[in-house]
């Protein structure tokens, strides 16, 4: 399993102020400015993460906080002390396209007098806004469900003039698990989101075990010197990898455009003379104590990503660090290229996380 933590690039200022009035001796005080307004139906499925989800979590988190329940509005009064949401907070004065994200994913908060304006470039970031409106406020999610919810109880809310600005520092942050398929707000609260970068076990989709009767040369050499039909691959050669590069390119220009090119589950690793030339004997995968696959697949997918690059210099193409190939390559470093795709550099922050994973206990 891959699991990036994520880290976000923050200007956090605070500045003293009269500031906003929210909740006054446990009366609603602001207005909760959004449009449309949401309903009162829940999403059968999932969280649907735009303004009127993310007006709702606000009103939520704050009747939790002080049993007020701030009305939600569409037509602010005049005079009342207000918080803008999303394109409302744009209408209103908040500028949010001079946040450079490549993910469309930056977010803004400006409280200035009986004012807030929160908003962000895409309804998932606007639902982390407000979450972030929250988290300054003293509230946190820290796991799903009610006993991860943290926030204080108050009588009165109030807030002093602020502004914060943000955008996730990388493109894809995701967490796997039965109960965290789909949008959560405890995952958007937590900064999940991002490209959705595809990294399942995927040499079987691209070169089918049909082959092996023409093509047994495309597949793994076992111990014993014999050539077996299964999804692993003799990763050294270059006809399979013509086919491979043409597979993952045929991929792309189906709709899959950040395809894996991770291998199968499990060691059966080929044994043929060239593609265990490639091996470095000195580098020992941790885990295990074998000898790391790192080098050769690493050989193997740069050479799938300059194919790929040619027609789709933009694709991003992912794989695991997993198995006996958790570390960073021990050659061929300086041949890398890493200008049109980031996949080296992702892989290098995922194999980081599964030695940290795999080298220690849960209660370690
Ligand atoms: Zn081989």
């Amino acid at each position: 399993m891959v699991f990036l933590s994520f880290i976000f690039m923050a200007a956090f200022m605070v500045s003293t102020a009269f500031g906003l009035d929210i909740v006054r001796d446990g009366k609603p005080v602001a207005q909760v400015v959004v449009s449309p307004l949401p309903t009162d139906t829940e999403p059968r499925r999932g969280f649907q993460p735009d303004d009127a989800m993310a007006a709702k979590v606000l009103v939520d988190w704050v009747s939790k906080m002080t049993d007020a329940q701030l009305p939600i509005t569409a037509a602010p009064t005049d005079g009342r002390p207000a918080i803008y949401i999303g394109e409302a907070a744009v209408k209103a004065g908040l500028k949010l396209n001079d946040i450079q994200s490549p993910t469309n994913e930056g977010l803004r908060i400006v409280v200035i007098g009986q004012k807030a304006l929160i908003g962000g470039q895409s309804g998932v970031a606007t639902v982390r806004a407000v979450c972030r409106f929250l988290e300054v406020i003293g509230c946190r999610y820290l796991m799903e469900g009610p006993l991860g919810e943290v926030y204080p109880r108050l009588k009165t809310l109030h807030l002093r003039d602020f502004s914060l600005t943000e955008k996730p520092a990388l493109l894809s942050r995701r967490i796997w698990g039965s109960q965290w398929a789909g949008e959560t707000l405890w995952k958007i609260w937590n900064g999940a989101g991002g490209l959705s970068l595809e990294t399942g076990h995927s040499w079987g989709r691209y070169i089918p075990q049909s082959l092996f009767h023409e093509h047994p040369e495309y597949f793994r050499m076992n111990a014993d010197g014999q050539r077996v039909p299964s999804e692993w691959l003799c990763t050294s050669n270059m006809d399979l990898r013509a086919l491979f590069s043409q597979r993952v390119i045929e991929a792309i220009r189906k709709g899959r455009i950040y395809p894996s090119i991770s291998p199968p589950d499990g060691t059966a690793y080929c044994q043929c003379p060239s593609c265990k030339a490639q091996d470095n004997p000195n580098a020992i995968e941790p885990s295990s104590g074998a000898v790391s696959m790192t080098d050769r697949f690493v050989d193997f997918f740069n050479y799938i990503a300059q194919r790929v690059a040619e027609e789709f210099p933009h694709s991003i193409l992912n794989f695991y660090c997993y198995a006996d190939y958790t570390q960073p390559p021990a050659a061929h470093l300086n041949s890398l290229q890493t200008s049109a795709h980031g996949w080296l550099q992702f892989a290098i922050a995922a194999s980081t996380a599964l030695e940290a994973q795999t080298a220690h206990r849960i209660n370690n």
